[in-house]
């Protein structure tokens, strides 16, 4: 018998006021008796739409039938054989917008907290002391050449890895994990959660080898030379998009991604670290995504007494997560909503001192049914900050495209790839990020299943 309360049971959290001075996870996970309690709303569905919702299309009634049983080995196994980084999106996908958008305990309450489950079971799985490594099948003498160690090279490896082919992630950074280790921060996805999953992939067979750049260190068609029969690219959309606004190259202007890099990957934020990151007090942010919330909290906890996220759109259209967005509120973060930047101000030692802004008021929806924001004429006025975070999107870096013939690519510098993630050269599949241009780690994680199944077909064919 389902428990028909309406509301999901809350996530605990760090206090708001406690958290803002440290580095630790704000959301701490289910304990057991609230997942179970939480499990028993699902109605386990006879055509459930949640399942619709999610990009991989995990089982959700299966493995929450499993958690109901008491079975959390079952619902790990449930969770594993489509969605090969469960503890990550469990934590950072948006649930509201996928799975948990079409949940029918949704029509008249929340719907069952999906993702919640998802990380309760998954973190179960990651504590639990005699786990079994995982089964692998032996070799088939191919070798398969993975760019990238984000979501979606990771999965790619790991699902090709499940296959029986040997492959090689090369990795650019020092750390594996792409975003998920220099972009999202440790209060929100802590990096051993990403070391572990890694660490599982490791245990398979994948091999990978970090500090080596594609186009760099070694080019795709060197790789060929070297053996690897297909190539994938998962190299992610790191190069950030800066405003073109006057001001913007005055000292205290950074984008969203040197911030976090900084933060993240190179332990700014740490006292045992000596790796340098501006003092900042009064911090505009420009922006309302999941890079800006991030952006807005980390300066938070690095001391600034003033964050404002600076957003041209209103409330309703800000394409953070919902949780980032209540998150970041509770932390104080002040939103400074249908406002856009339009010039940044310095002071006579060329550090910025103001960012000037245009009131807007909201207009018709556009293509994509978001409405358009409208300058209001005279409007303009200057919020007095030290510093300016851009956090207003990424592009693919230009490296392999610049160095790897006969590929093709889109107007904002994403490959070209079909449905099935092959590429206009042979051999060469790409998925994620650097395909679409910044979009989610499901996303990525599906691009790279996508990819990893095609260059099965793809070796298949040869062989015959
Ligand atoms: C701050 C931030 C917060 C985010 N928050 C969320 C969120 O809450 N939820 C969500 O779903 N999504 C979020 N996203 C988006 C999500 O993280 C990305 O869509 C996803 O990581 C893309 O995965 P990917 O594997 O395609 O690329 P990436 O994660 O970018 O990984 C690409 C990897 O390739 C490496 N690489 C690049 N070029 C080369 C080269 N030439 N040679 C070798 N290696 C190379 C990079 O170093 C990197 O490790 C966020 C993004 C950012 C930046
Ligand atoms: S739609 Fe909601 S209630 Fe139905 S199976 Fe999915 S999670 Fe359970």
């Amino acid at each position: 018998m389902a428990n028909m309360r309406m509301d999901k049971n809350p996530m605990p959290e760090q206090d708001p006021k406690v958290r803002v001075t440290n580095f630790d996870e704000v959301a701490l996970g289910y304990p057991l008796e609230a997942a179970m309690d939480e499990a028993a709303r699902c109605l386990n569905c006879k055509n459930p739409q949640c399942r619709t919702g999610c990009p991989v299309s995990v089982r959700i009634p299966e493995f929450i039938e499993k958690l109901v049983a008491g079975d959390l080995d079952g619902a790990y196994d449930i969770i594993t054989s489509t969605n090969s980084l469960p503890a990550v999106c469990g934590r950072v996908c948006p649930q509201e917008k996928q799975c948990e958008s079409k949940c029918v305990r949704g029509i008249k309450g929340q719907s069952v907290a999906i993702g919640r489950l998802e990380r309760f079971v998954a973190d179960y799985h990651m504590n639990k002391p005699d786990k079994a490594a995982p089964a692998v099948p032996p070799s088939n003498g191919h070798k398969i050449a993975v760019i990238g160690s984000g979501p979606a090279g990771l999965t790619c490896a790991g699902d090709l890895r499940k296959m029986g082919y040997d492959v090689d992630v090369f990795e650019a950074f020092h750390k594996s994990g792409g975003v998920l280790v220099y972009g999202i921060p440790q209060f929100r996805l802590p990096k051993e959660i990403v070391a572990a999953e890694i660490d599982n992939l490791k245990a398979m067979g994948v091999k990978i080898i970090n500090n080596a750049i594609i186009g760099k260190s070694i080019t795709v068609d060197e790789l060929f030379e070297d053996g690897y029969e297909a190539v994938f690219i998962g190299s992610g959309a790191g190069l950030p998009q800066f405003l073109h606004i006057p001001g913007e190259n005055y000292l205290g202007v950074y984008s969203a991604n040197e911030i976090l890099t900084r933060t993240n990957l190179m332990k700014a934020y740490r006292d045992d670290y000596d790796t340098p990151i501006k003092k900042f007090n009064r911090v505009a942010v420009v922006g309302a995504g999941n890079v800006a919330m991030d952006a807005s909290r980390v300066a938070k906890r690095l001391g600034a007494e003033h964050v404002y996220i600076c957003y041209r759109r209103g409330r309703d259209e800000l394409p953070a997560r919902l949780e980032e967005v209540e998150h970041a509120e509770a932390e104080g973060i002040e939103f400074n909503l249908l406002n856009n930047p339009c010039a940044i101000h310095a002071d006579e030692t060329g550090h910025v001192c103001g960012i000037e802004m245009i009131r807007q008021e909201l207009g018709e929806p556009d293509e994509k049914g978001r409405r358009s924001p409208v300058a209001i004429p005279g409007s303009n006025w200057v919020l007095d900050v030290d510093t300016v975070i851009i956090a207003i999107g990424t592009s693919p870096n230009p490296l392999i495209r610049n160095t790897t013939e006969g590929l093709t690519f889109t107007r904002k510098g994403g490959i070209e790839a079909d449905e099935n993630g092959a590429t206009a050269r042979e051999g060469v599949f790409a998925g994620g990020d650097a395909v679409t241009g910044s979009a989610t780690v499901i996303m990525a994680m599906g691009a790279g299943k996508t990819g990893a199944k095609s260059i099965d077909e793809y070796i298949k064919s040869k062989s015959k």
